[in-house]
């Protein structure tokens, strides 16, 4: 499929916005979605609508195929060794959030150490700050170079003996890092850690094989890769699930109820509790579908060439700092001096241009960018080369405006 034929099936691309074409440049927040993905869901809802596992009747029967067939795509995605592994939940957020609880609050204790890096997203901080306060463990970070990358001497340096759990993002939702999650993988284990991926950057772009990165908790959301808002999925090796008490208590999660004592399903459904994000993971499971059909690995050669040539074309903007690595995925963070990102951000509007501005949930990394708010463009399979250069023609303009009207 050629970039045109890509983007022909993604029915919202083909818009005007305050009267230019839409130039959609905010994936990263979230990716828009392709024709088989919405008819995924509508056919659900048109078709066969109908609770889960409870029921015996024909619909009931064909939504629980779909949903759990859905599940074997995630499998198959990530490469867990079960279906047992792979829990849906209402995204990365959720998910990060059931690690911190149920593996996180249960394991801790006063001396144990949590390790996670400067430039994550709030998702994969504040779990672990409040399990630090509730069990009186210490949140520790990894600090970053000054390109906005880990050095795994760094990593080496803050891990300790006392380390329990290391959680790192794969991709920088700000910078575009992508950082070594599996050498960090090696260290955490030789201390005694377990390893917790925040991939919510990483699934859309990216091949991920969780078993070759040797984590012990994979999150991400389906929203960002082409699928539906509301649902995602937490990847948890057998062994550590099976050991786990549920985040959530209901209906769906139990297998024995009594009066004072009540026993659970077996995995993956002991950790869903009530009635499941059914048209979720179906759009989830053809968002892996389609993805799977483009193939990854053009998808993020694709957005490498795209972060590339917009590094180039923009590099030389007077008064733009670019921040990150080199080496990165779609992802450009930048500022305009003496413009506030805001104001950016609505001069693009105008131009038809969707960027994002802001703290991007990630507050620590702007402290240590010394920042309060960014610009930032990010790319997927649909974008063009075409719309990086309305992107900088249009930064020009915005710097222009701005110098001449203050
Ligand atoms: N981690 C990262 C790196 C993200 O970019 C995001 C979404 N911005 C999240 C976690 C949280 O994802 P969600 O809001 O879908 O739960």
């Amino acid at each position: 499929m050629n970039i045109k034929e890509i983007r022909q099936l993604f029915p919202i691309l083909d818009q005007q916005v305050n009267g230019k074409d839409l130039v959609y440049l905010d994936s990263s927040a979230t990716s828009q979605k392709p024709f088989p993905v919405i008819e995924a869901v509508s056919t659900y809802y048109k078709e066969y609508n109908s609770n889960v596992h409870r029921g015996v009747h024909t619909l009931g029967t064909r939504a629980t195929d779909q949903y759990e067939g859905a599940r074997e795509k995630v499998r198959k995605f990530i490469n867990a060794s079960s279906i047992e592994e792979v829990i849906f939940t209402r995204g990365a957020t959720t998910a990060l959030n059931f690690v911190a609880s149920s593996y996180g609050r249960a394991s801790l204790k006063q001396g144990d150490e949590i390790v996670i890096t400067y430039m994550e997203h709030h998702a994969n901080i504040i779990p672990w700050q409040q399990a630090a306060k509730a069990t009186g463990a210490t949140l520790k970070y990894i600090p970053l170079q000054e390109d906005g990358t880990i050095s795994l001497a760094d990593v080496e340096a803050t891990v300790t003996s006392n380390t329990k759990i290391v959680a790192v993002m794969q991709v920088s939702n700000v910078l575009g890092t992508i950082n070594p999650v599996k050498e960090i993988a090696k260290i955490a284990h030789q201390s005694g850690a377990v390893m917790v991926v925040d991939g919510a950057q990483s699934t859309p772009h990216m091949k991920v094989d969780v078993q070759d990165l040797d984590c012990d908790f994979f999150a991400f959301s389906a929203h960002k890769m082409c699928g539906p808002t509301g649902v995602g999925v937490l990847y948890g090796k057998k062994a550590l699930l099976e050991n786990m008490e549920p985040a959530e208590f209901g209906g769906e999660m139990i297998d024995f109820v009594d009066l004072y004592e009540s026993t659970w399903k077996e995995l993956p459904w002991k950790f869903e509790a009530g009635t499941p994000i059914i048209a979720g993971a179906i759009g989830l499971g053809a968002a892996i579908d389609f993805l799977e059909d483009i193939g990854l690995e053009n998808i993020y050669k694709h957005e490498h060439s795209l972060a590339e040539y917009a590094l180039d074309k923009l590099s030389g903007t007077e008064g733009l700092t670019i921040y990150g690595p080199k080496e990165r995925a779609g992802i450009l963070t930048f500022n305009l001096e003496d413009v506030h990102p805001h104001d950016v951000a609505t001069v693009l509007d105008a131009e038809g241009i969707a960027v994002r501005a802001g703290h991007h949930c990630a507050q620590p990394l702007m402290k240590w960018l010394k920042v309060s708010a960014t610009a930032r463009a990010s790319f997927y399979l649909y974008n063009t080369e075409e719309e990086v250069d309305k992107l900088a023609d249009a930064l020009i303009r915005t710097k222009e405006y701005f110098t001449n009207v203050f």
